[in-house]
């Protein structure tokens, strides 16, 4: 039994409900829910994902959790409020700034997400690691796509809470997010023991593209089946929902997910110019290089003769190449 850790949940659980209560029910609510909507949140997904706000004010929740006689200092340090830069005293520690509850496993309140309402920085802030909540092995949604999870052994991976709220009202059930930082060893042990495959659904710009390359290779390591949603360049998977609808999301980027091999295919061929001599010579090194590691030569010849239609140039003459590398590498 741990008293404080109790204590904090406490507080947590209210915050959250008090949060959502303001966002839905009152005037400093408006200006964030007129955001939310811009960004078709839905009200059931508000209430499914109890959003809420907290009003750009020092005091708001310090005059709630004092009435409720909750110590401060261990509120601090868990990371509902901020001590005074100057002076004694706390103040809140999300001051205009949408909330999103995390939980762990279990459903409980762990931590806050805050986002600013619109342009500003820093973008996100979060509760600060705690006797509750450690950040890197915490997965953003999973105690509700839990169910879903167990069913189809498949995890989507995504980067931001909007895209697993999203993805959800688009039906994907089974979406969980990091908390903005790449995955983790933390992260994968806790993905293997849930799934068997996982599909990655990060921002279809450069950042979400390296991440996404860096994380096949953690989880491929570790044994899982890994599949690469593809977005439009700049888009992510929340931006794609508002502008083509749920069907097509789930259709079109999850369902149509492809193999690591083919995303870093498509991946590495961004950086070469293929009208040239040199950037075409340079893409076939990079791509014979990732195609050489398949086990299947079935595999290997579908790719190798795709990449030769593409580039016009003989599959025999790739499929001689890609054979030395192996023999090289072995
Ligand atoms: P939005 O759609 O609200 O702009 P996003 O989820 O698309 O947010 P990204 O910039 O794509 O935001 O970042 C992906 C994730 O990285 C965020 O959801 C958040 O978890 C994390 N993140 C981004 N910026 C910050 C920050 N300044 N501090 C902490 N985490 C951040
Ligand atoms: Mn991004
Ligand atoms: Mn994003
Ligand atoms: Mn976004």
């Amino acid at each position: 039994p741990d008293p404080e850790r109790d204590r904090l949940l406490q507080a947590y659980e209210w915050s959250a409900k008090f949060y959502h209560y303001l966002l839905k029910n009152t005037e400093h609510g408006t200006a964030a829910m007129e955001y939310l909507r811009s960004r078709n949140f839905s009200d059931q997904m508000i209430d499914k994902f109890q959003i809420g706000y907290a009003p750009d004010r020092w005091d708001t929740l310090l005059q709630f959790l004092e009435k409720r006689n909750f110590d401060l200092g261990e509120m601090e340090k868990g990371g509902l409020l901020s001590a005074r830069s100057e002076g004694k005293g706390y103040v809140d520690r999300f001051r205009g700034r949408i909330i999103f509850p995390i939980a762990n496993r279990t459903g409980k309140v762990i931590a806050f997400a805050g986002r600013i309402l619109g342009e500003g920085q820093p973008k996100y802030l979060n509760s600060p690691d705690s006797k509750l909540f450690n950040k890197s092995r915490i997965l953003y949604n999973l105690h509700q796509s839990k169910a879903s999870i167990r069913k189809t052994r498949q995890i989507v991976l995504f980067e931001g809470y909007g895209d697993v709220i999203s993805a959800w009202e688009a039906g994907v059930h089974n979406g969980v997010a990091t908390m903005g930082t790449s995955l983790t060893d933390g992260h994968v042990a806790l993905l293997k023991s849930l799934a068997d495959e996982i599909v990655l659904s990060y921002d279809g710009d450069r950042a979400g593209q390296a991440a996404a390359m860096k994380a096949i290779g953690l989880l491929e390591a570790n044994e899982l089946q890994v599949k690469v949603a593809l977005l439009p360049s700049g888009l992510d998977p929340d931006e794609f929902v508002s502008r083509y609808g749920g069907d097509r999301f789930r259709e079109q980027v999850i369902e149509s997910a492809v193999s690591p091999v083919k995303f870093k295919l498509i991946y590495l061929k961004k950086n070469h110019i293929l009208l040239e001599e040199d950037g075409k010579i340079a893409y076939v090194k990079e791509a014979l290089e990732v195609i050489a590691t398949l086990h299947s030569s079935t595999e290997r010849e579908v790719y190798l003769r795709e990449i030769a239609s593409e580039l016009e140039l003989s599959y025999d003459s790739l499929k001689q190449d890609c054979n030395l590398l192996r023999a090289s590498m072995q």
